[in-house]
């Protein structure tokens, strides 16, 4: 298990709180538990042995965007994203894709996209435009997006 070779970063976490600030999951979810600083000690009992990967575990773990912002703002430098990687990493290898996650796979290799909608639908929103802003410009058009609907 990869965790093993991190776990000093866990032991580098003075509690302060700091990565809360950035985090914008934290933002809308305020519990300790979906903080950076809660989810590091999660995998720090799960890496001692004293947790298991329960459902909601892995529930608390997915709901992290991986943006990285925690990382840059701990004064300690912990590095909090490798840790939530590892995390997702050991969760997928012994319970399986969260199932949010196992349907966007599945959209995307049935429809092409994470919405599960028929691509050829998929623009009918511009039709409510007046006009494309200045600023933006039209492409011929859309590729296979599997990351972010701003390939619409
Ligand atoms: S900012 Fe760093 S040291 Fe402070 S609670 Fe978060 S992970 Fe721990
Ligand atoms: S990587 Fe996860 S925990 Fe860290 S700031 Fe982003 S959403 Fe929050």
């Amino acid at each position: 298990m990869i965790l093993n070779e991190i776990a000093d970063e866990f032991d580098q976490c003075i509690k302060c709180g700091l990565c809360q600030a950035t985090c914008p999951v934290c933002k809308e979810l305020l519990l300790e538990k979906y903080t950076p600083r809660g989810k590091v000690q999660l995998a720090r009992y799960y890496g001692k042995g004293e947790l298991d990967l329960s459902g909601h575990f892995r529930d608390i773990f997915a709901k992290c965007l991986l943006c990285g912002s925690c990382s840059v703002t701990c004064p300690s430098g912990v590095d909090l994203k490798q840790i939530f990687l590892e995390m997702r990493r050991e969760i997928a290898e012994k319970r399986g894709l969260h199932p949010a996650m196992e349907k966007a796979v599945t959209a995307v290799s049935s429809k092409g996209n994470i919405s599960s909608e028929d691509n050829l639908e998929r623009t009918e929103w511009r039709e409510s435009l007046k006009s494309i802003p200045d600023h933006l410009y039209e492409k011929d058009k859309a590729e296979n997006g599997s990351s972010c609907d701003g390939h619409y």
